[in-house]
């Protein structure tokens, strides 16, 4: 997959996209990001990204002529989605990853100051997206959020390729507990049944285990889903001992 960033701060990037699994998805030819300064799209002398907002009022916008210069030179005359990060898109989330994951190739263009003339999104975006419900200075945080959310999906990025699917929100549910070694640290112990080596019961107590952290955690997530009579049965269960639990505390 190749990602295009169109940014005003391509340094920002550099650590972050460097690192670990982004980094060997980079090296192993997985993955190829490539940074683009949109300073170095303007024809002017002070090379002005950025103007006073007709009507008045506080801030400066991203002037249109150096981002639709640099959406034409990088894409020419390919065709490939132009994601804005921005606090008005579609919120983000693992669907959006996994589909976004499925391009051959994207391009991603970070806000600044107090965002981008409008024209620009009007004609040059192909859809618009949020980290979530809050404004930072700009899009370039945001960008590697989608870019390390895409990259799991990948093919060969993971390690185990399996570990996508049994990660958070993977099935709609939130992921069980996990433990590692040592068994017994400083007096808590790791529960029995993930040492039984019985696999059928193992999968039954993690699903369970999902189950109940969901409800606690992000119920609106359970409303969304299609549950088996197994899952229905054993969230009975659960919100029947909780309910028993909150009797015995009140
Ligand atoms: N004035 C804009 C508004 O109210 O929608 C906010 C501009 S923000 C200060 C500057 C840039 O940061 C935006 O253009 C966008 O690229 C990026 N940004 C800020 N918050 C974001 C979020 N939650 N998700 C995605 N991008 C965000």
């Amino acid at each position: 997959m190749r990602i295009d960033v169109l940014t005003l701060f391509p340094e920002m990037f550099h650590g972050p996209l460097e690192a670990s699994i982004v980094g060997r998805a980079q090296a192993a030819g997985i993955l190829q990001v490539h940074l683009w300064n949109i300073r170095d799209f303007t024809d002017d002398r002070h090379r002005q990204v950025d103007d006073y907002p007709f009507g008045g009022g506080a801030g400066m916008i991203m002037k249109p002529e150096p981002v639709f210069a640099a959406v034409r030179h990088v894409l020419g005359k390919e065709k490939a989605p132009v994601l804005l990060m921005t606090p008005q898109g579609e919120r983000f989330g693992h669907g959006l990853a996994e589909e976004l994951a499925k391009e051959k190739r994207l391009l991603m263009l970070c806000g600044h100051y107090e965002g981008i003339d409008e024209r620009i999104r009007e004609s040059v975006v192909t859809q618009q997206i949020s980290i979530g419900d809050y404004v930072l200075t700009g899009g370039e945080l945001p960008a590697m959020v989608v870019i390390d959310a895409i990259v799991r999906f990948l093919p060969g990025a993971l390690g185990e390729a399996t570990a996508v699917w049994t990660d958070s929100f993977a099935e709609g549910l939130l992921e069980y507990p996990q433990y590692t070694r040592p068994r017994v640290f400083e007096g808590m112990d790791v529960p029995e049944i993930l040492l039984s080596g019985d696999h059928q019961r193992i999968a039954r107590w993690r699903r369970r285990e999902s189950l109940r952290r969901t409800l606690l955690q992000r119920p609106e997530l359970l409303a969304g889903l299609e549950l088996s009579k197994e899952d229905r049965e054993l969230l009975a269960a659960i919100e029947e001992e909780l309910s028993q639990s909150s009797d015995r505390s009140d």
